[in-house]
């Protein structure tokens, strides 16, 4: 597996992975093996460590996106999001959700590299940059549903109930989102909200930056997750929260420009995705290499080899598909929003497999806590529910290959 990780990388891109590599096996795996109680820890302060963070901080990892002229890791822009993927992949093989916090910054530095005003840019580039615990949150699910907006479904009852309103030179919000990755432990959100009731969500959303101590701005809970548990996924509530005109990003076309984190965003979710597969794989194949039984090796055995090999199979499948998707969204290709959500999608439903065989092979092992396993199969779970599902993200592909027959997906046809 090894030549077909590397093949096709550059120099720049072979020496960052070995360096995150290195990081993710001395400090990441042994920290989760380890402490895998923590996940348990109802106390969300305390998942996972400072000092994960701050590893992350000082190889560079975790301001990956920023502009260099802020002090962010100078990453070559032709292949940004293929080095993305590369990175998410090694450090989700690590921890799940320790991936999830890092690429959120780098996601949404990247919408705000290209959004937000100059001097907005100024102030808080740097504060993230600094900070090995700045963490940055994306929000636009609400208690109502995601799907409507993922599609999009682009009618007035399906815009977002979160609304955001004029008031002298302020944006006074309010609303409710949930299912926020790092909604709990944020220090910057970027909110999506209502700005034209009854235009339609393409025409009338916008987005905002609301940093954290912003008054009327309220983190309601942590949600406890099925995976994925060192990421602190959250739930916030705006009530009268005011920003000042300027924090406005995009006025009423905000989902227009949403492409620039949704693009890169599903390959980032496919390589953490992939990356949660190979912690599978190679945990497995080290197992049935020495585990006996019947007098021989677990490998030895047929069934087990058959299943081995289909672990291995569908994991450069997903590989595979996913360099196709990532070349296609650094050239900016017309083609790029179908094989974006092709990667995305495929990756979920295969990994989810791959997560179940290692589970199988390993026996009774394989469901107990301590051991490791059964925690890759419910952070593989996770990719089937985030980022749009399954079924939404078939309706993606089909639109964005047949525009203009593939229909709305969602209410009655026009
Ligand atoms: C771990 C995790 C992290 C997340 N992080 C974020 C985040 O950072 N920011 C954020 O904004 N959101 C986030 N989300 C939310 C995520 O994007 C949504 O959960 C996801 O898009 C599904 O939306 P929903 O939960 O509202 O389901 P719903 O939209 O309520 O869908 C429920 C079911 O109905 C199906 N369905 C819906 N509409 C249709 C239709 N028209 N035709 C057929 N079937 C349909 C869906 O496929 C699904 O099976 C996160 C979710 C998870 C689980």
């Amino acid at each position: 597996m090894q030549q077909i990780i590397d093949r096709g990388l550059t120099e720049e891109q072979r020496m960052m992975r070995q360096t995150i590599r290195a990081f993710v096996d001395r400090d990441v795996i042994p920290f989760i093996r380890k402490n895998w109680q923590l996940e348990w820890d109802m106390k969300p302060e305390n998942r996972p460590s400072v000092e994960l963070l701050e590893g992350a901080h000082k190889i560079g990892v975790r301001t990956l996106g920023v502009p260099e002229e802020f002090g962010g890791t100078p990453v070559d822009p032709k292949t940004e999001v293929q080095t993305f993927a590369m990175i998410a992949e090694e450090i989700a093989r690590g921890d799940s959700g320790l991936a999830d916090k890092l690429v959120q910054i780098w996601k949404i530095s990247m919408l705000l590299r290209n959004i937000a005003p100059r001097h907005l840019q100024e102030r808080w580039f740097p504060r993230i940059a600094d900070d090995p615990t700045f963490l940055l949150a994306h929000c636009l699910t609400e208690p109502r549903g995601a799907s409507d907006r993922w599609l999009p479904y682009d009618v007035p009852e399906a815009m977002m109930h979160t609304k955001a309103a004029r008031r002298a030179n302020q944006w006074v919000i309010n609303g409710r989102k949930q299912f926020i990755t790092n909604g709990y432990d944020a220090k910057l959100y970027v909110v999506y909200a209502t700005t034209k009731p009854g235009a339609g969500i393409t025409k009338g959303t916008s987005s905002f930056l609301v940093p954290r101590d912003t008054p009327g701005l309220t983190v309601a809970r942590c949600n406890e997750t099925m995976g994925g548990r060192f990421m602190n996924n959250g739930e916030i509530v705006f009530e009268d929260c005011a920003v000042p005109q300027d924090h406005c990003l995009v006025q009423d076309v905000a989902m227009t420009k949403a492409g620039i984190y949704f693009k890169p965003g599903k390959i980032i979710v496919a390589a953490k995705n992939l990356g949660v597969g190979m912690a599978a794989f190679e945990r497995t194949a080290d197992y049935v290499q020495n585990y006996v039984q019947g007098g021989r090796i677990l490998i030895k055995h047929q069934a087990v080899a058959t299943r081995l090999a289909d672990m291995a199979t569908k994991l450069t499948a997903v590989r595979a598909l996913l360099k196709e998707a990532t070349r296609a969204v650094d050239a900016q290709s017309h083609d790029a929003e179908a094989l974006c959500n092709m990667a995305k999608m495929f990756a979920s439903v295969e990994i989810f497999q791959v997560c179940q065989h290692a589970m199988e092979l390993h026996g009774g092992n394989g469901v107990m806590l301590d051991f490791g396993i059964e925690k890759l199969l419910r952070d593989a779970s996770l990719f089937l529910h985030r980022d749009a599902t399954v079924d939404i993200s078939r309706f993606k592909i089909v639109k964005a290959m047949f525009p203009n027959t593939a229909g709305v997906y969602a209410g009655p046809e026009k």
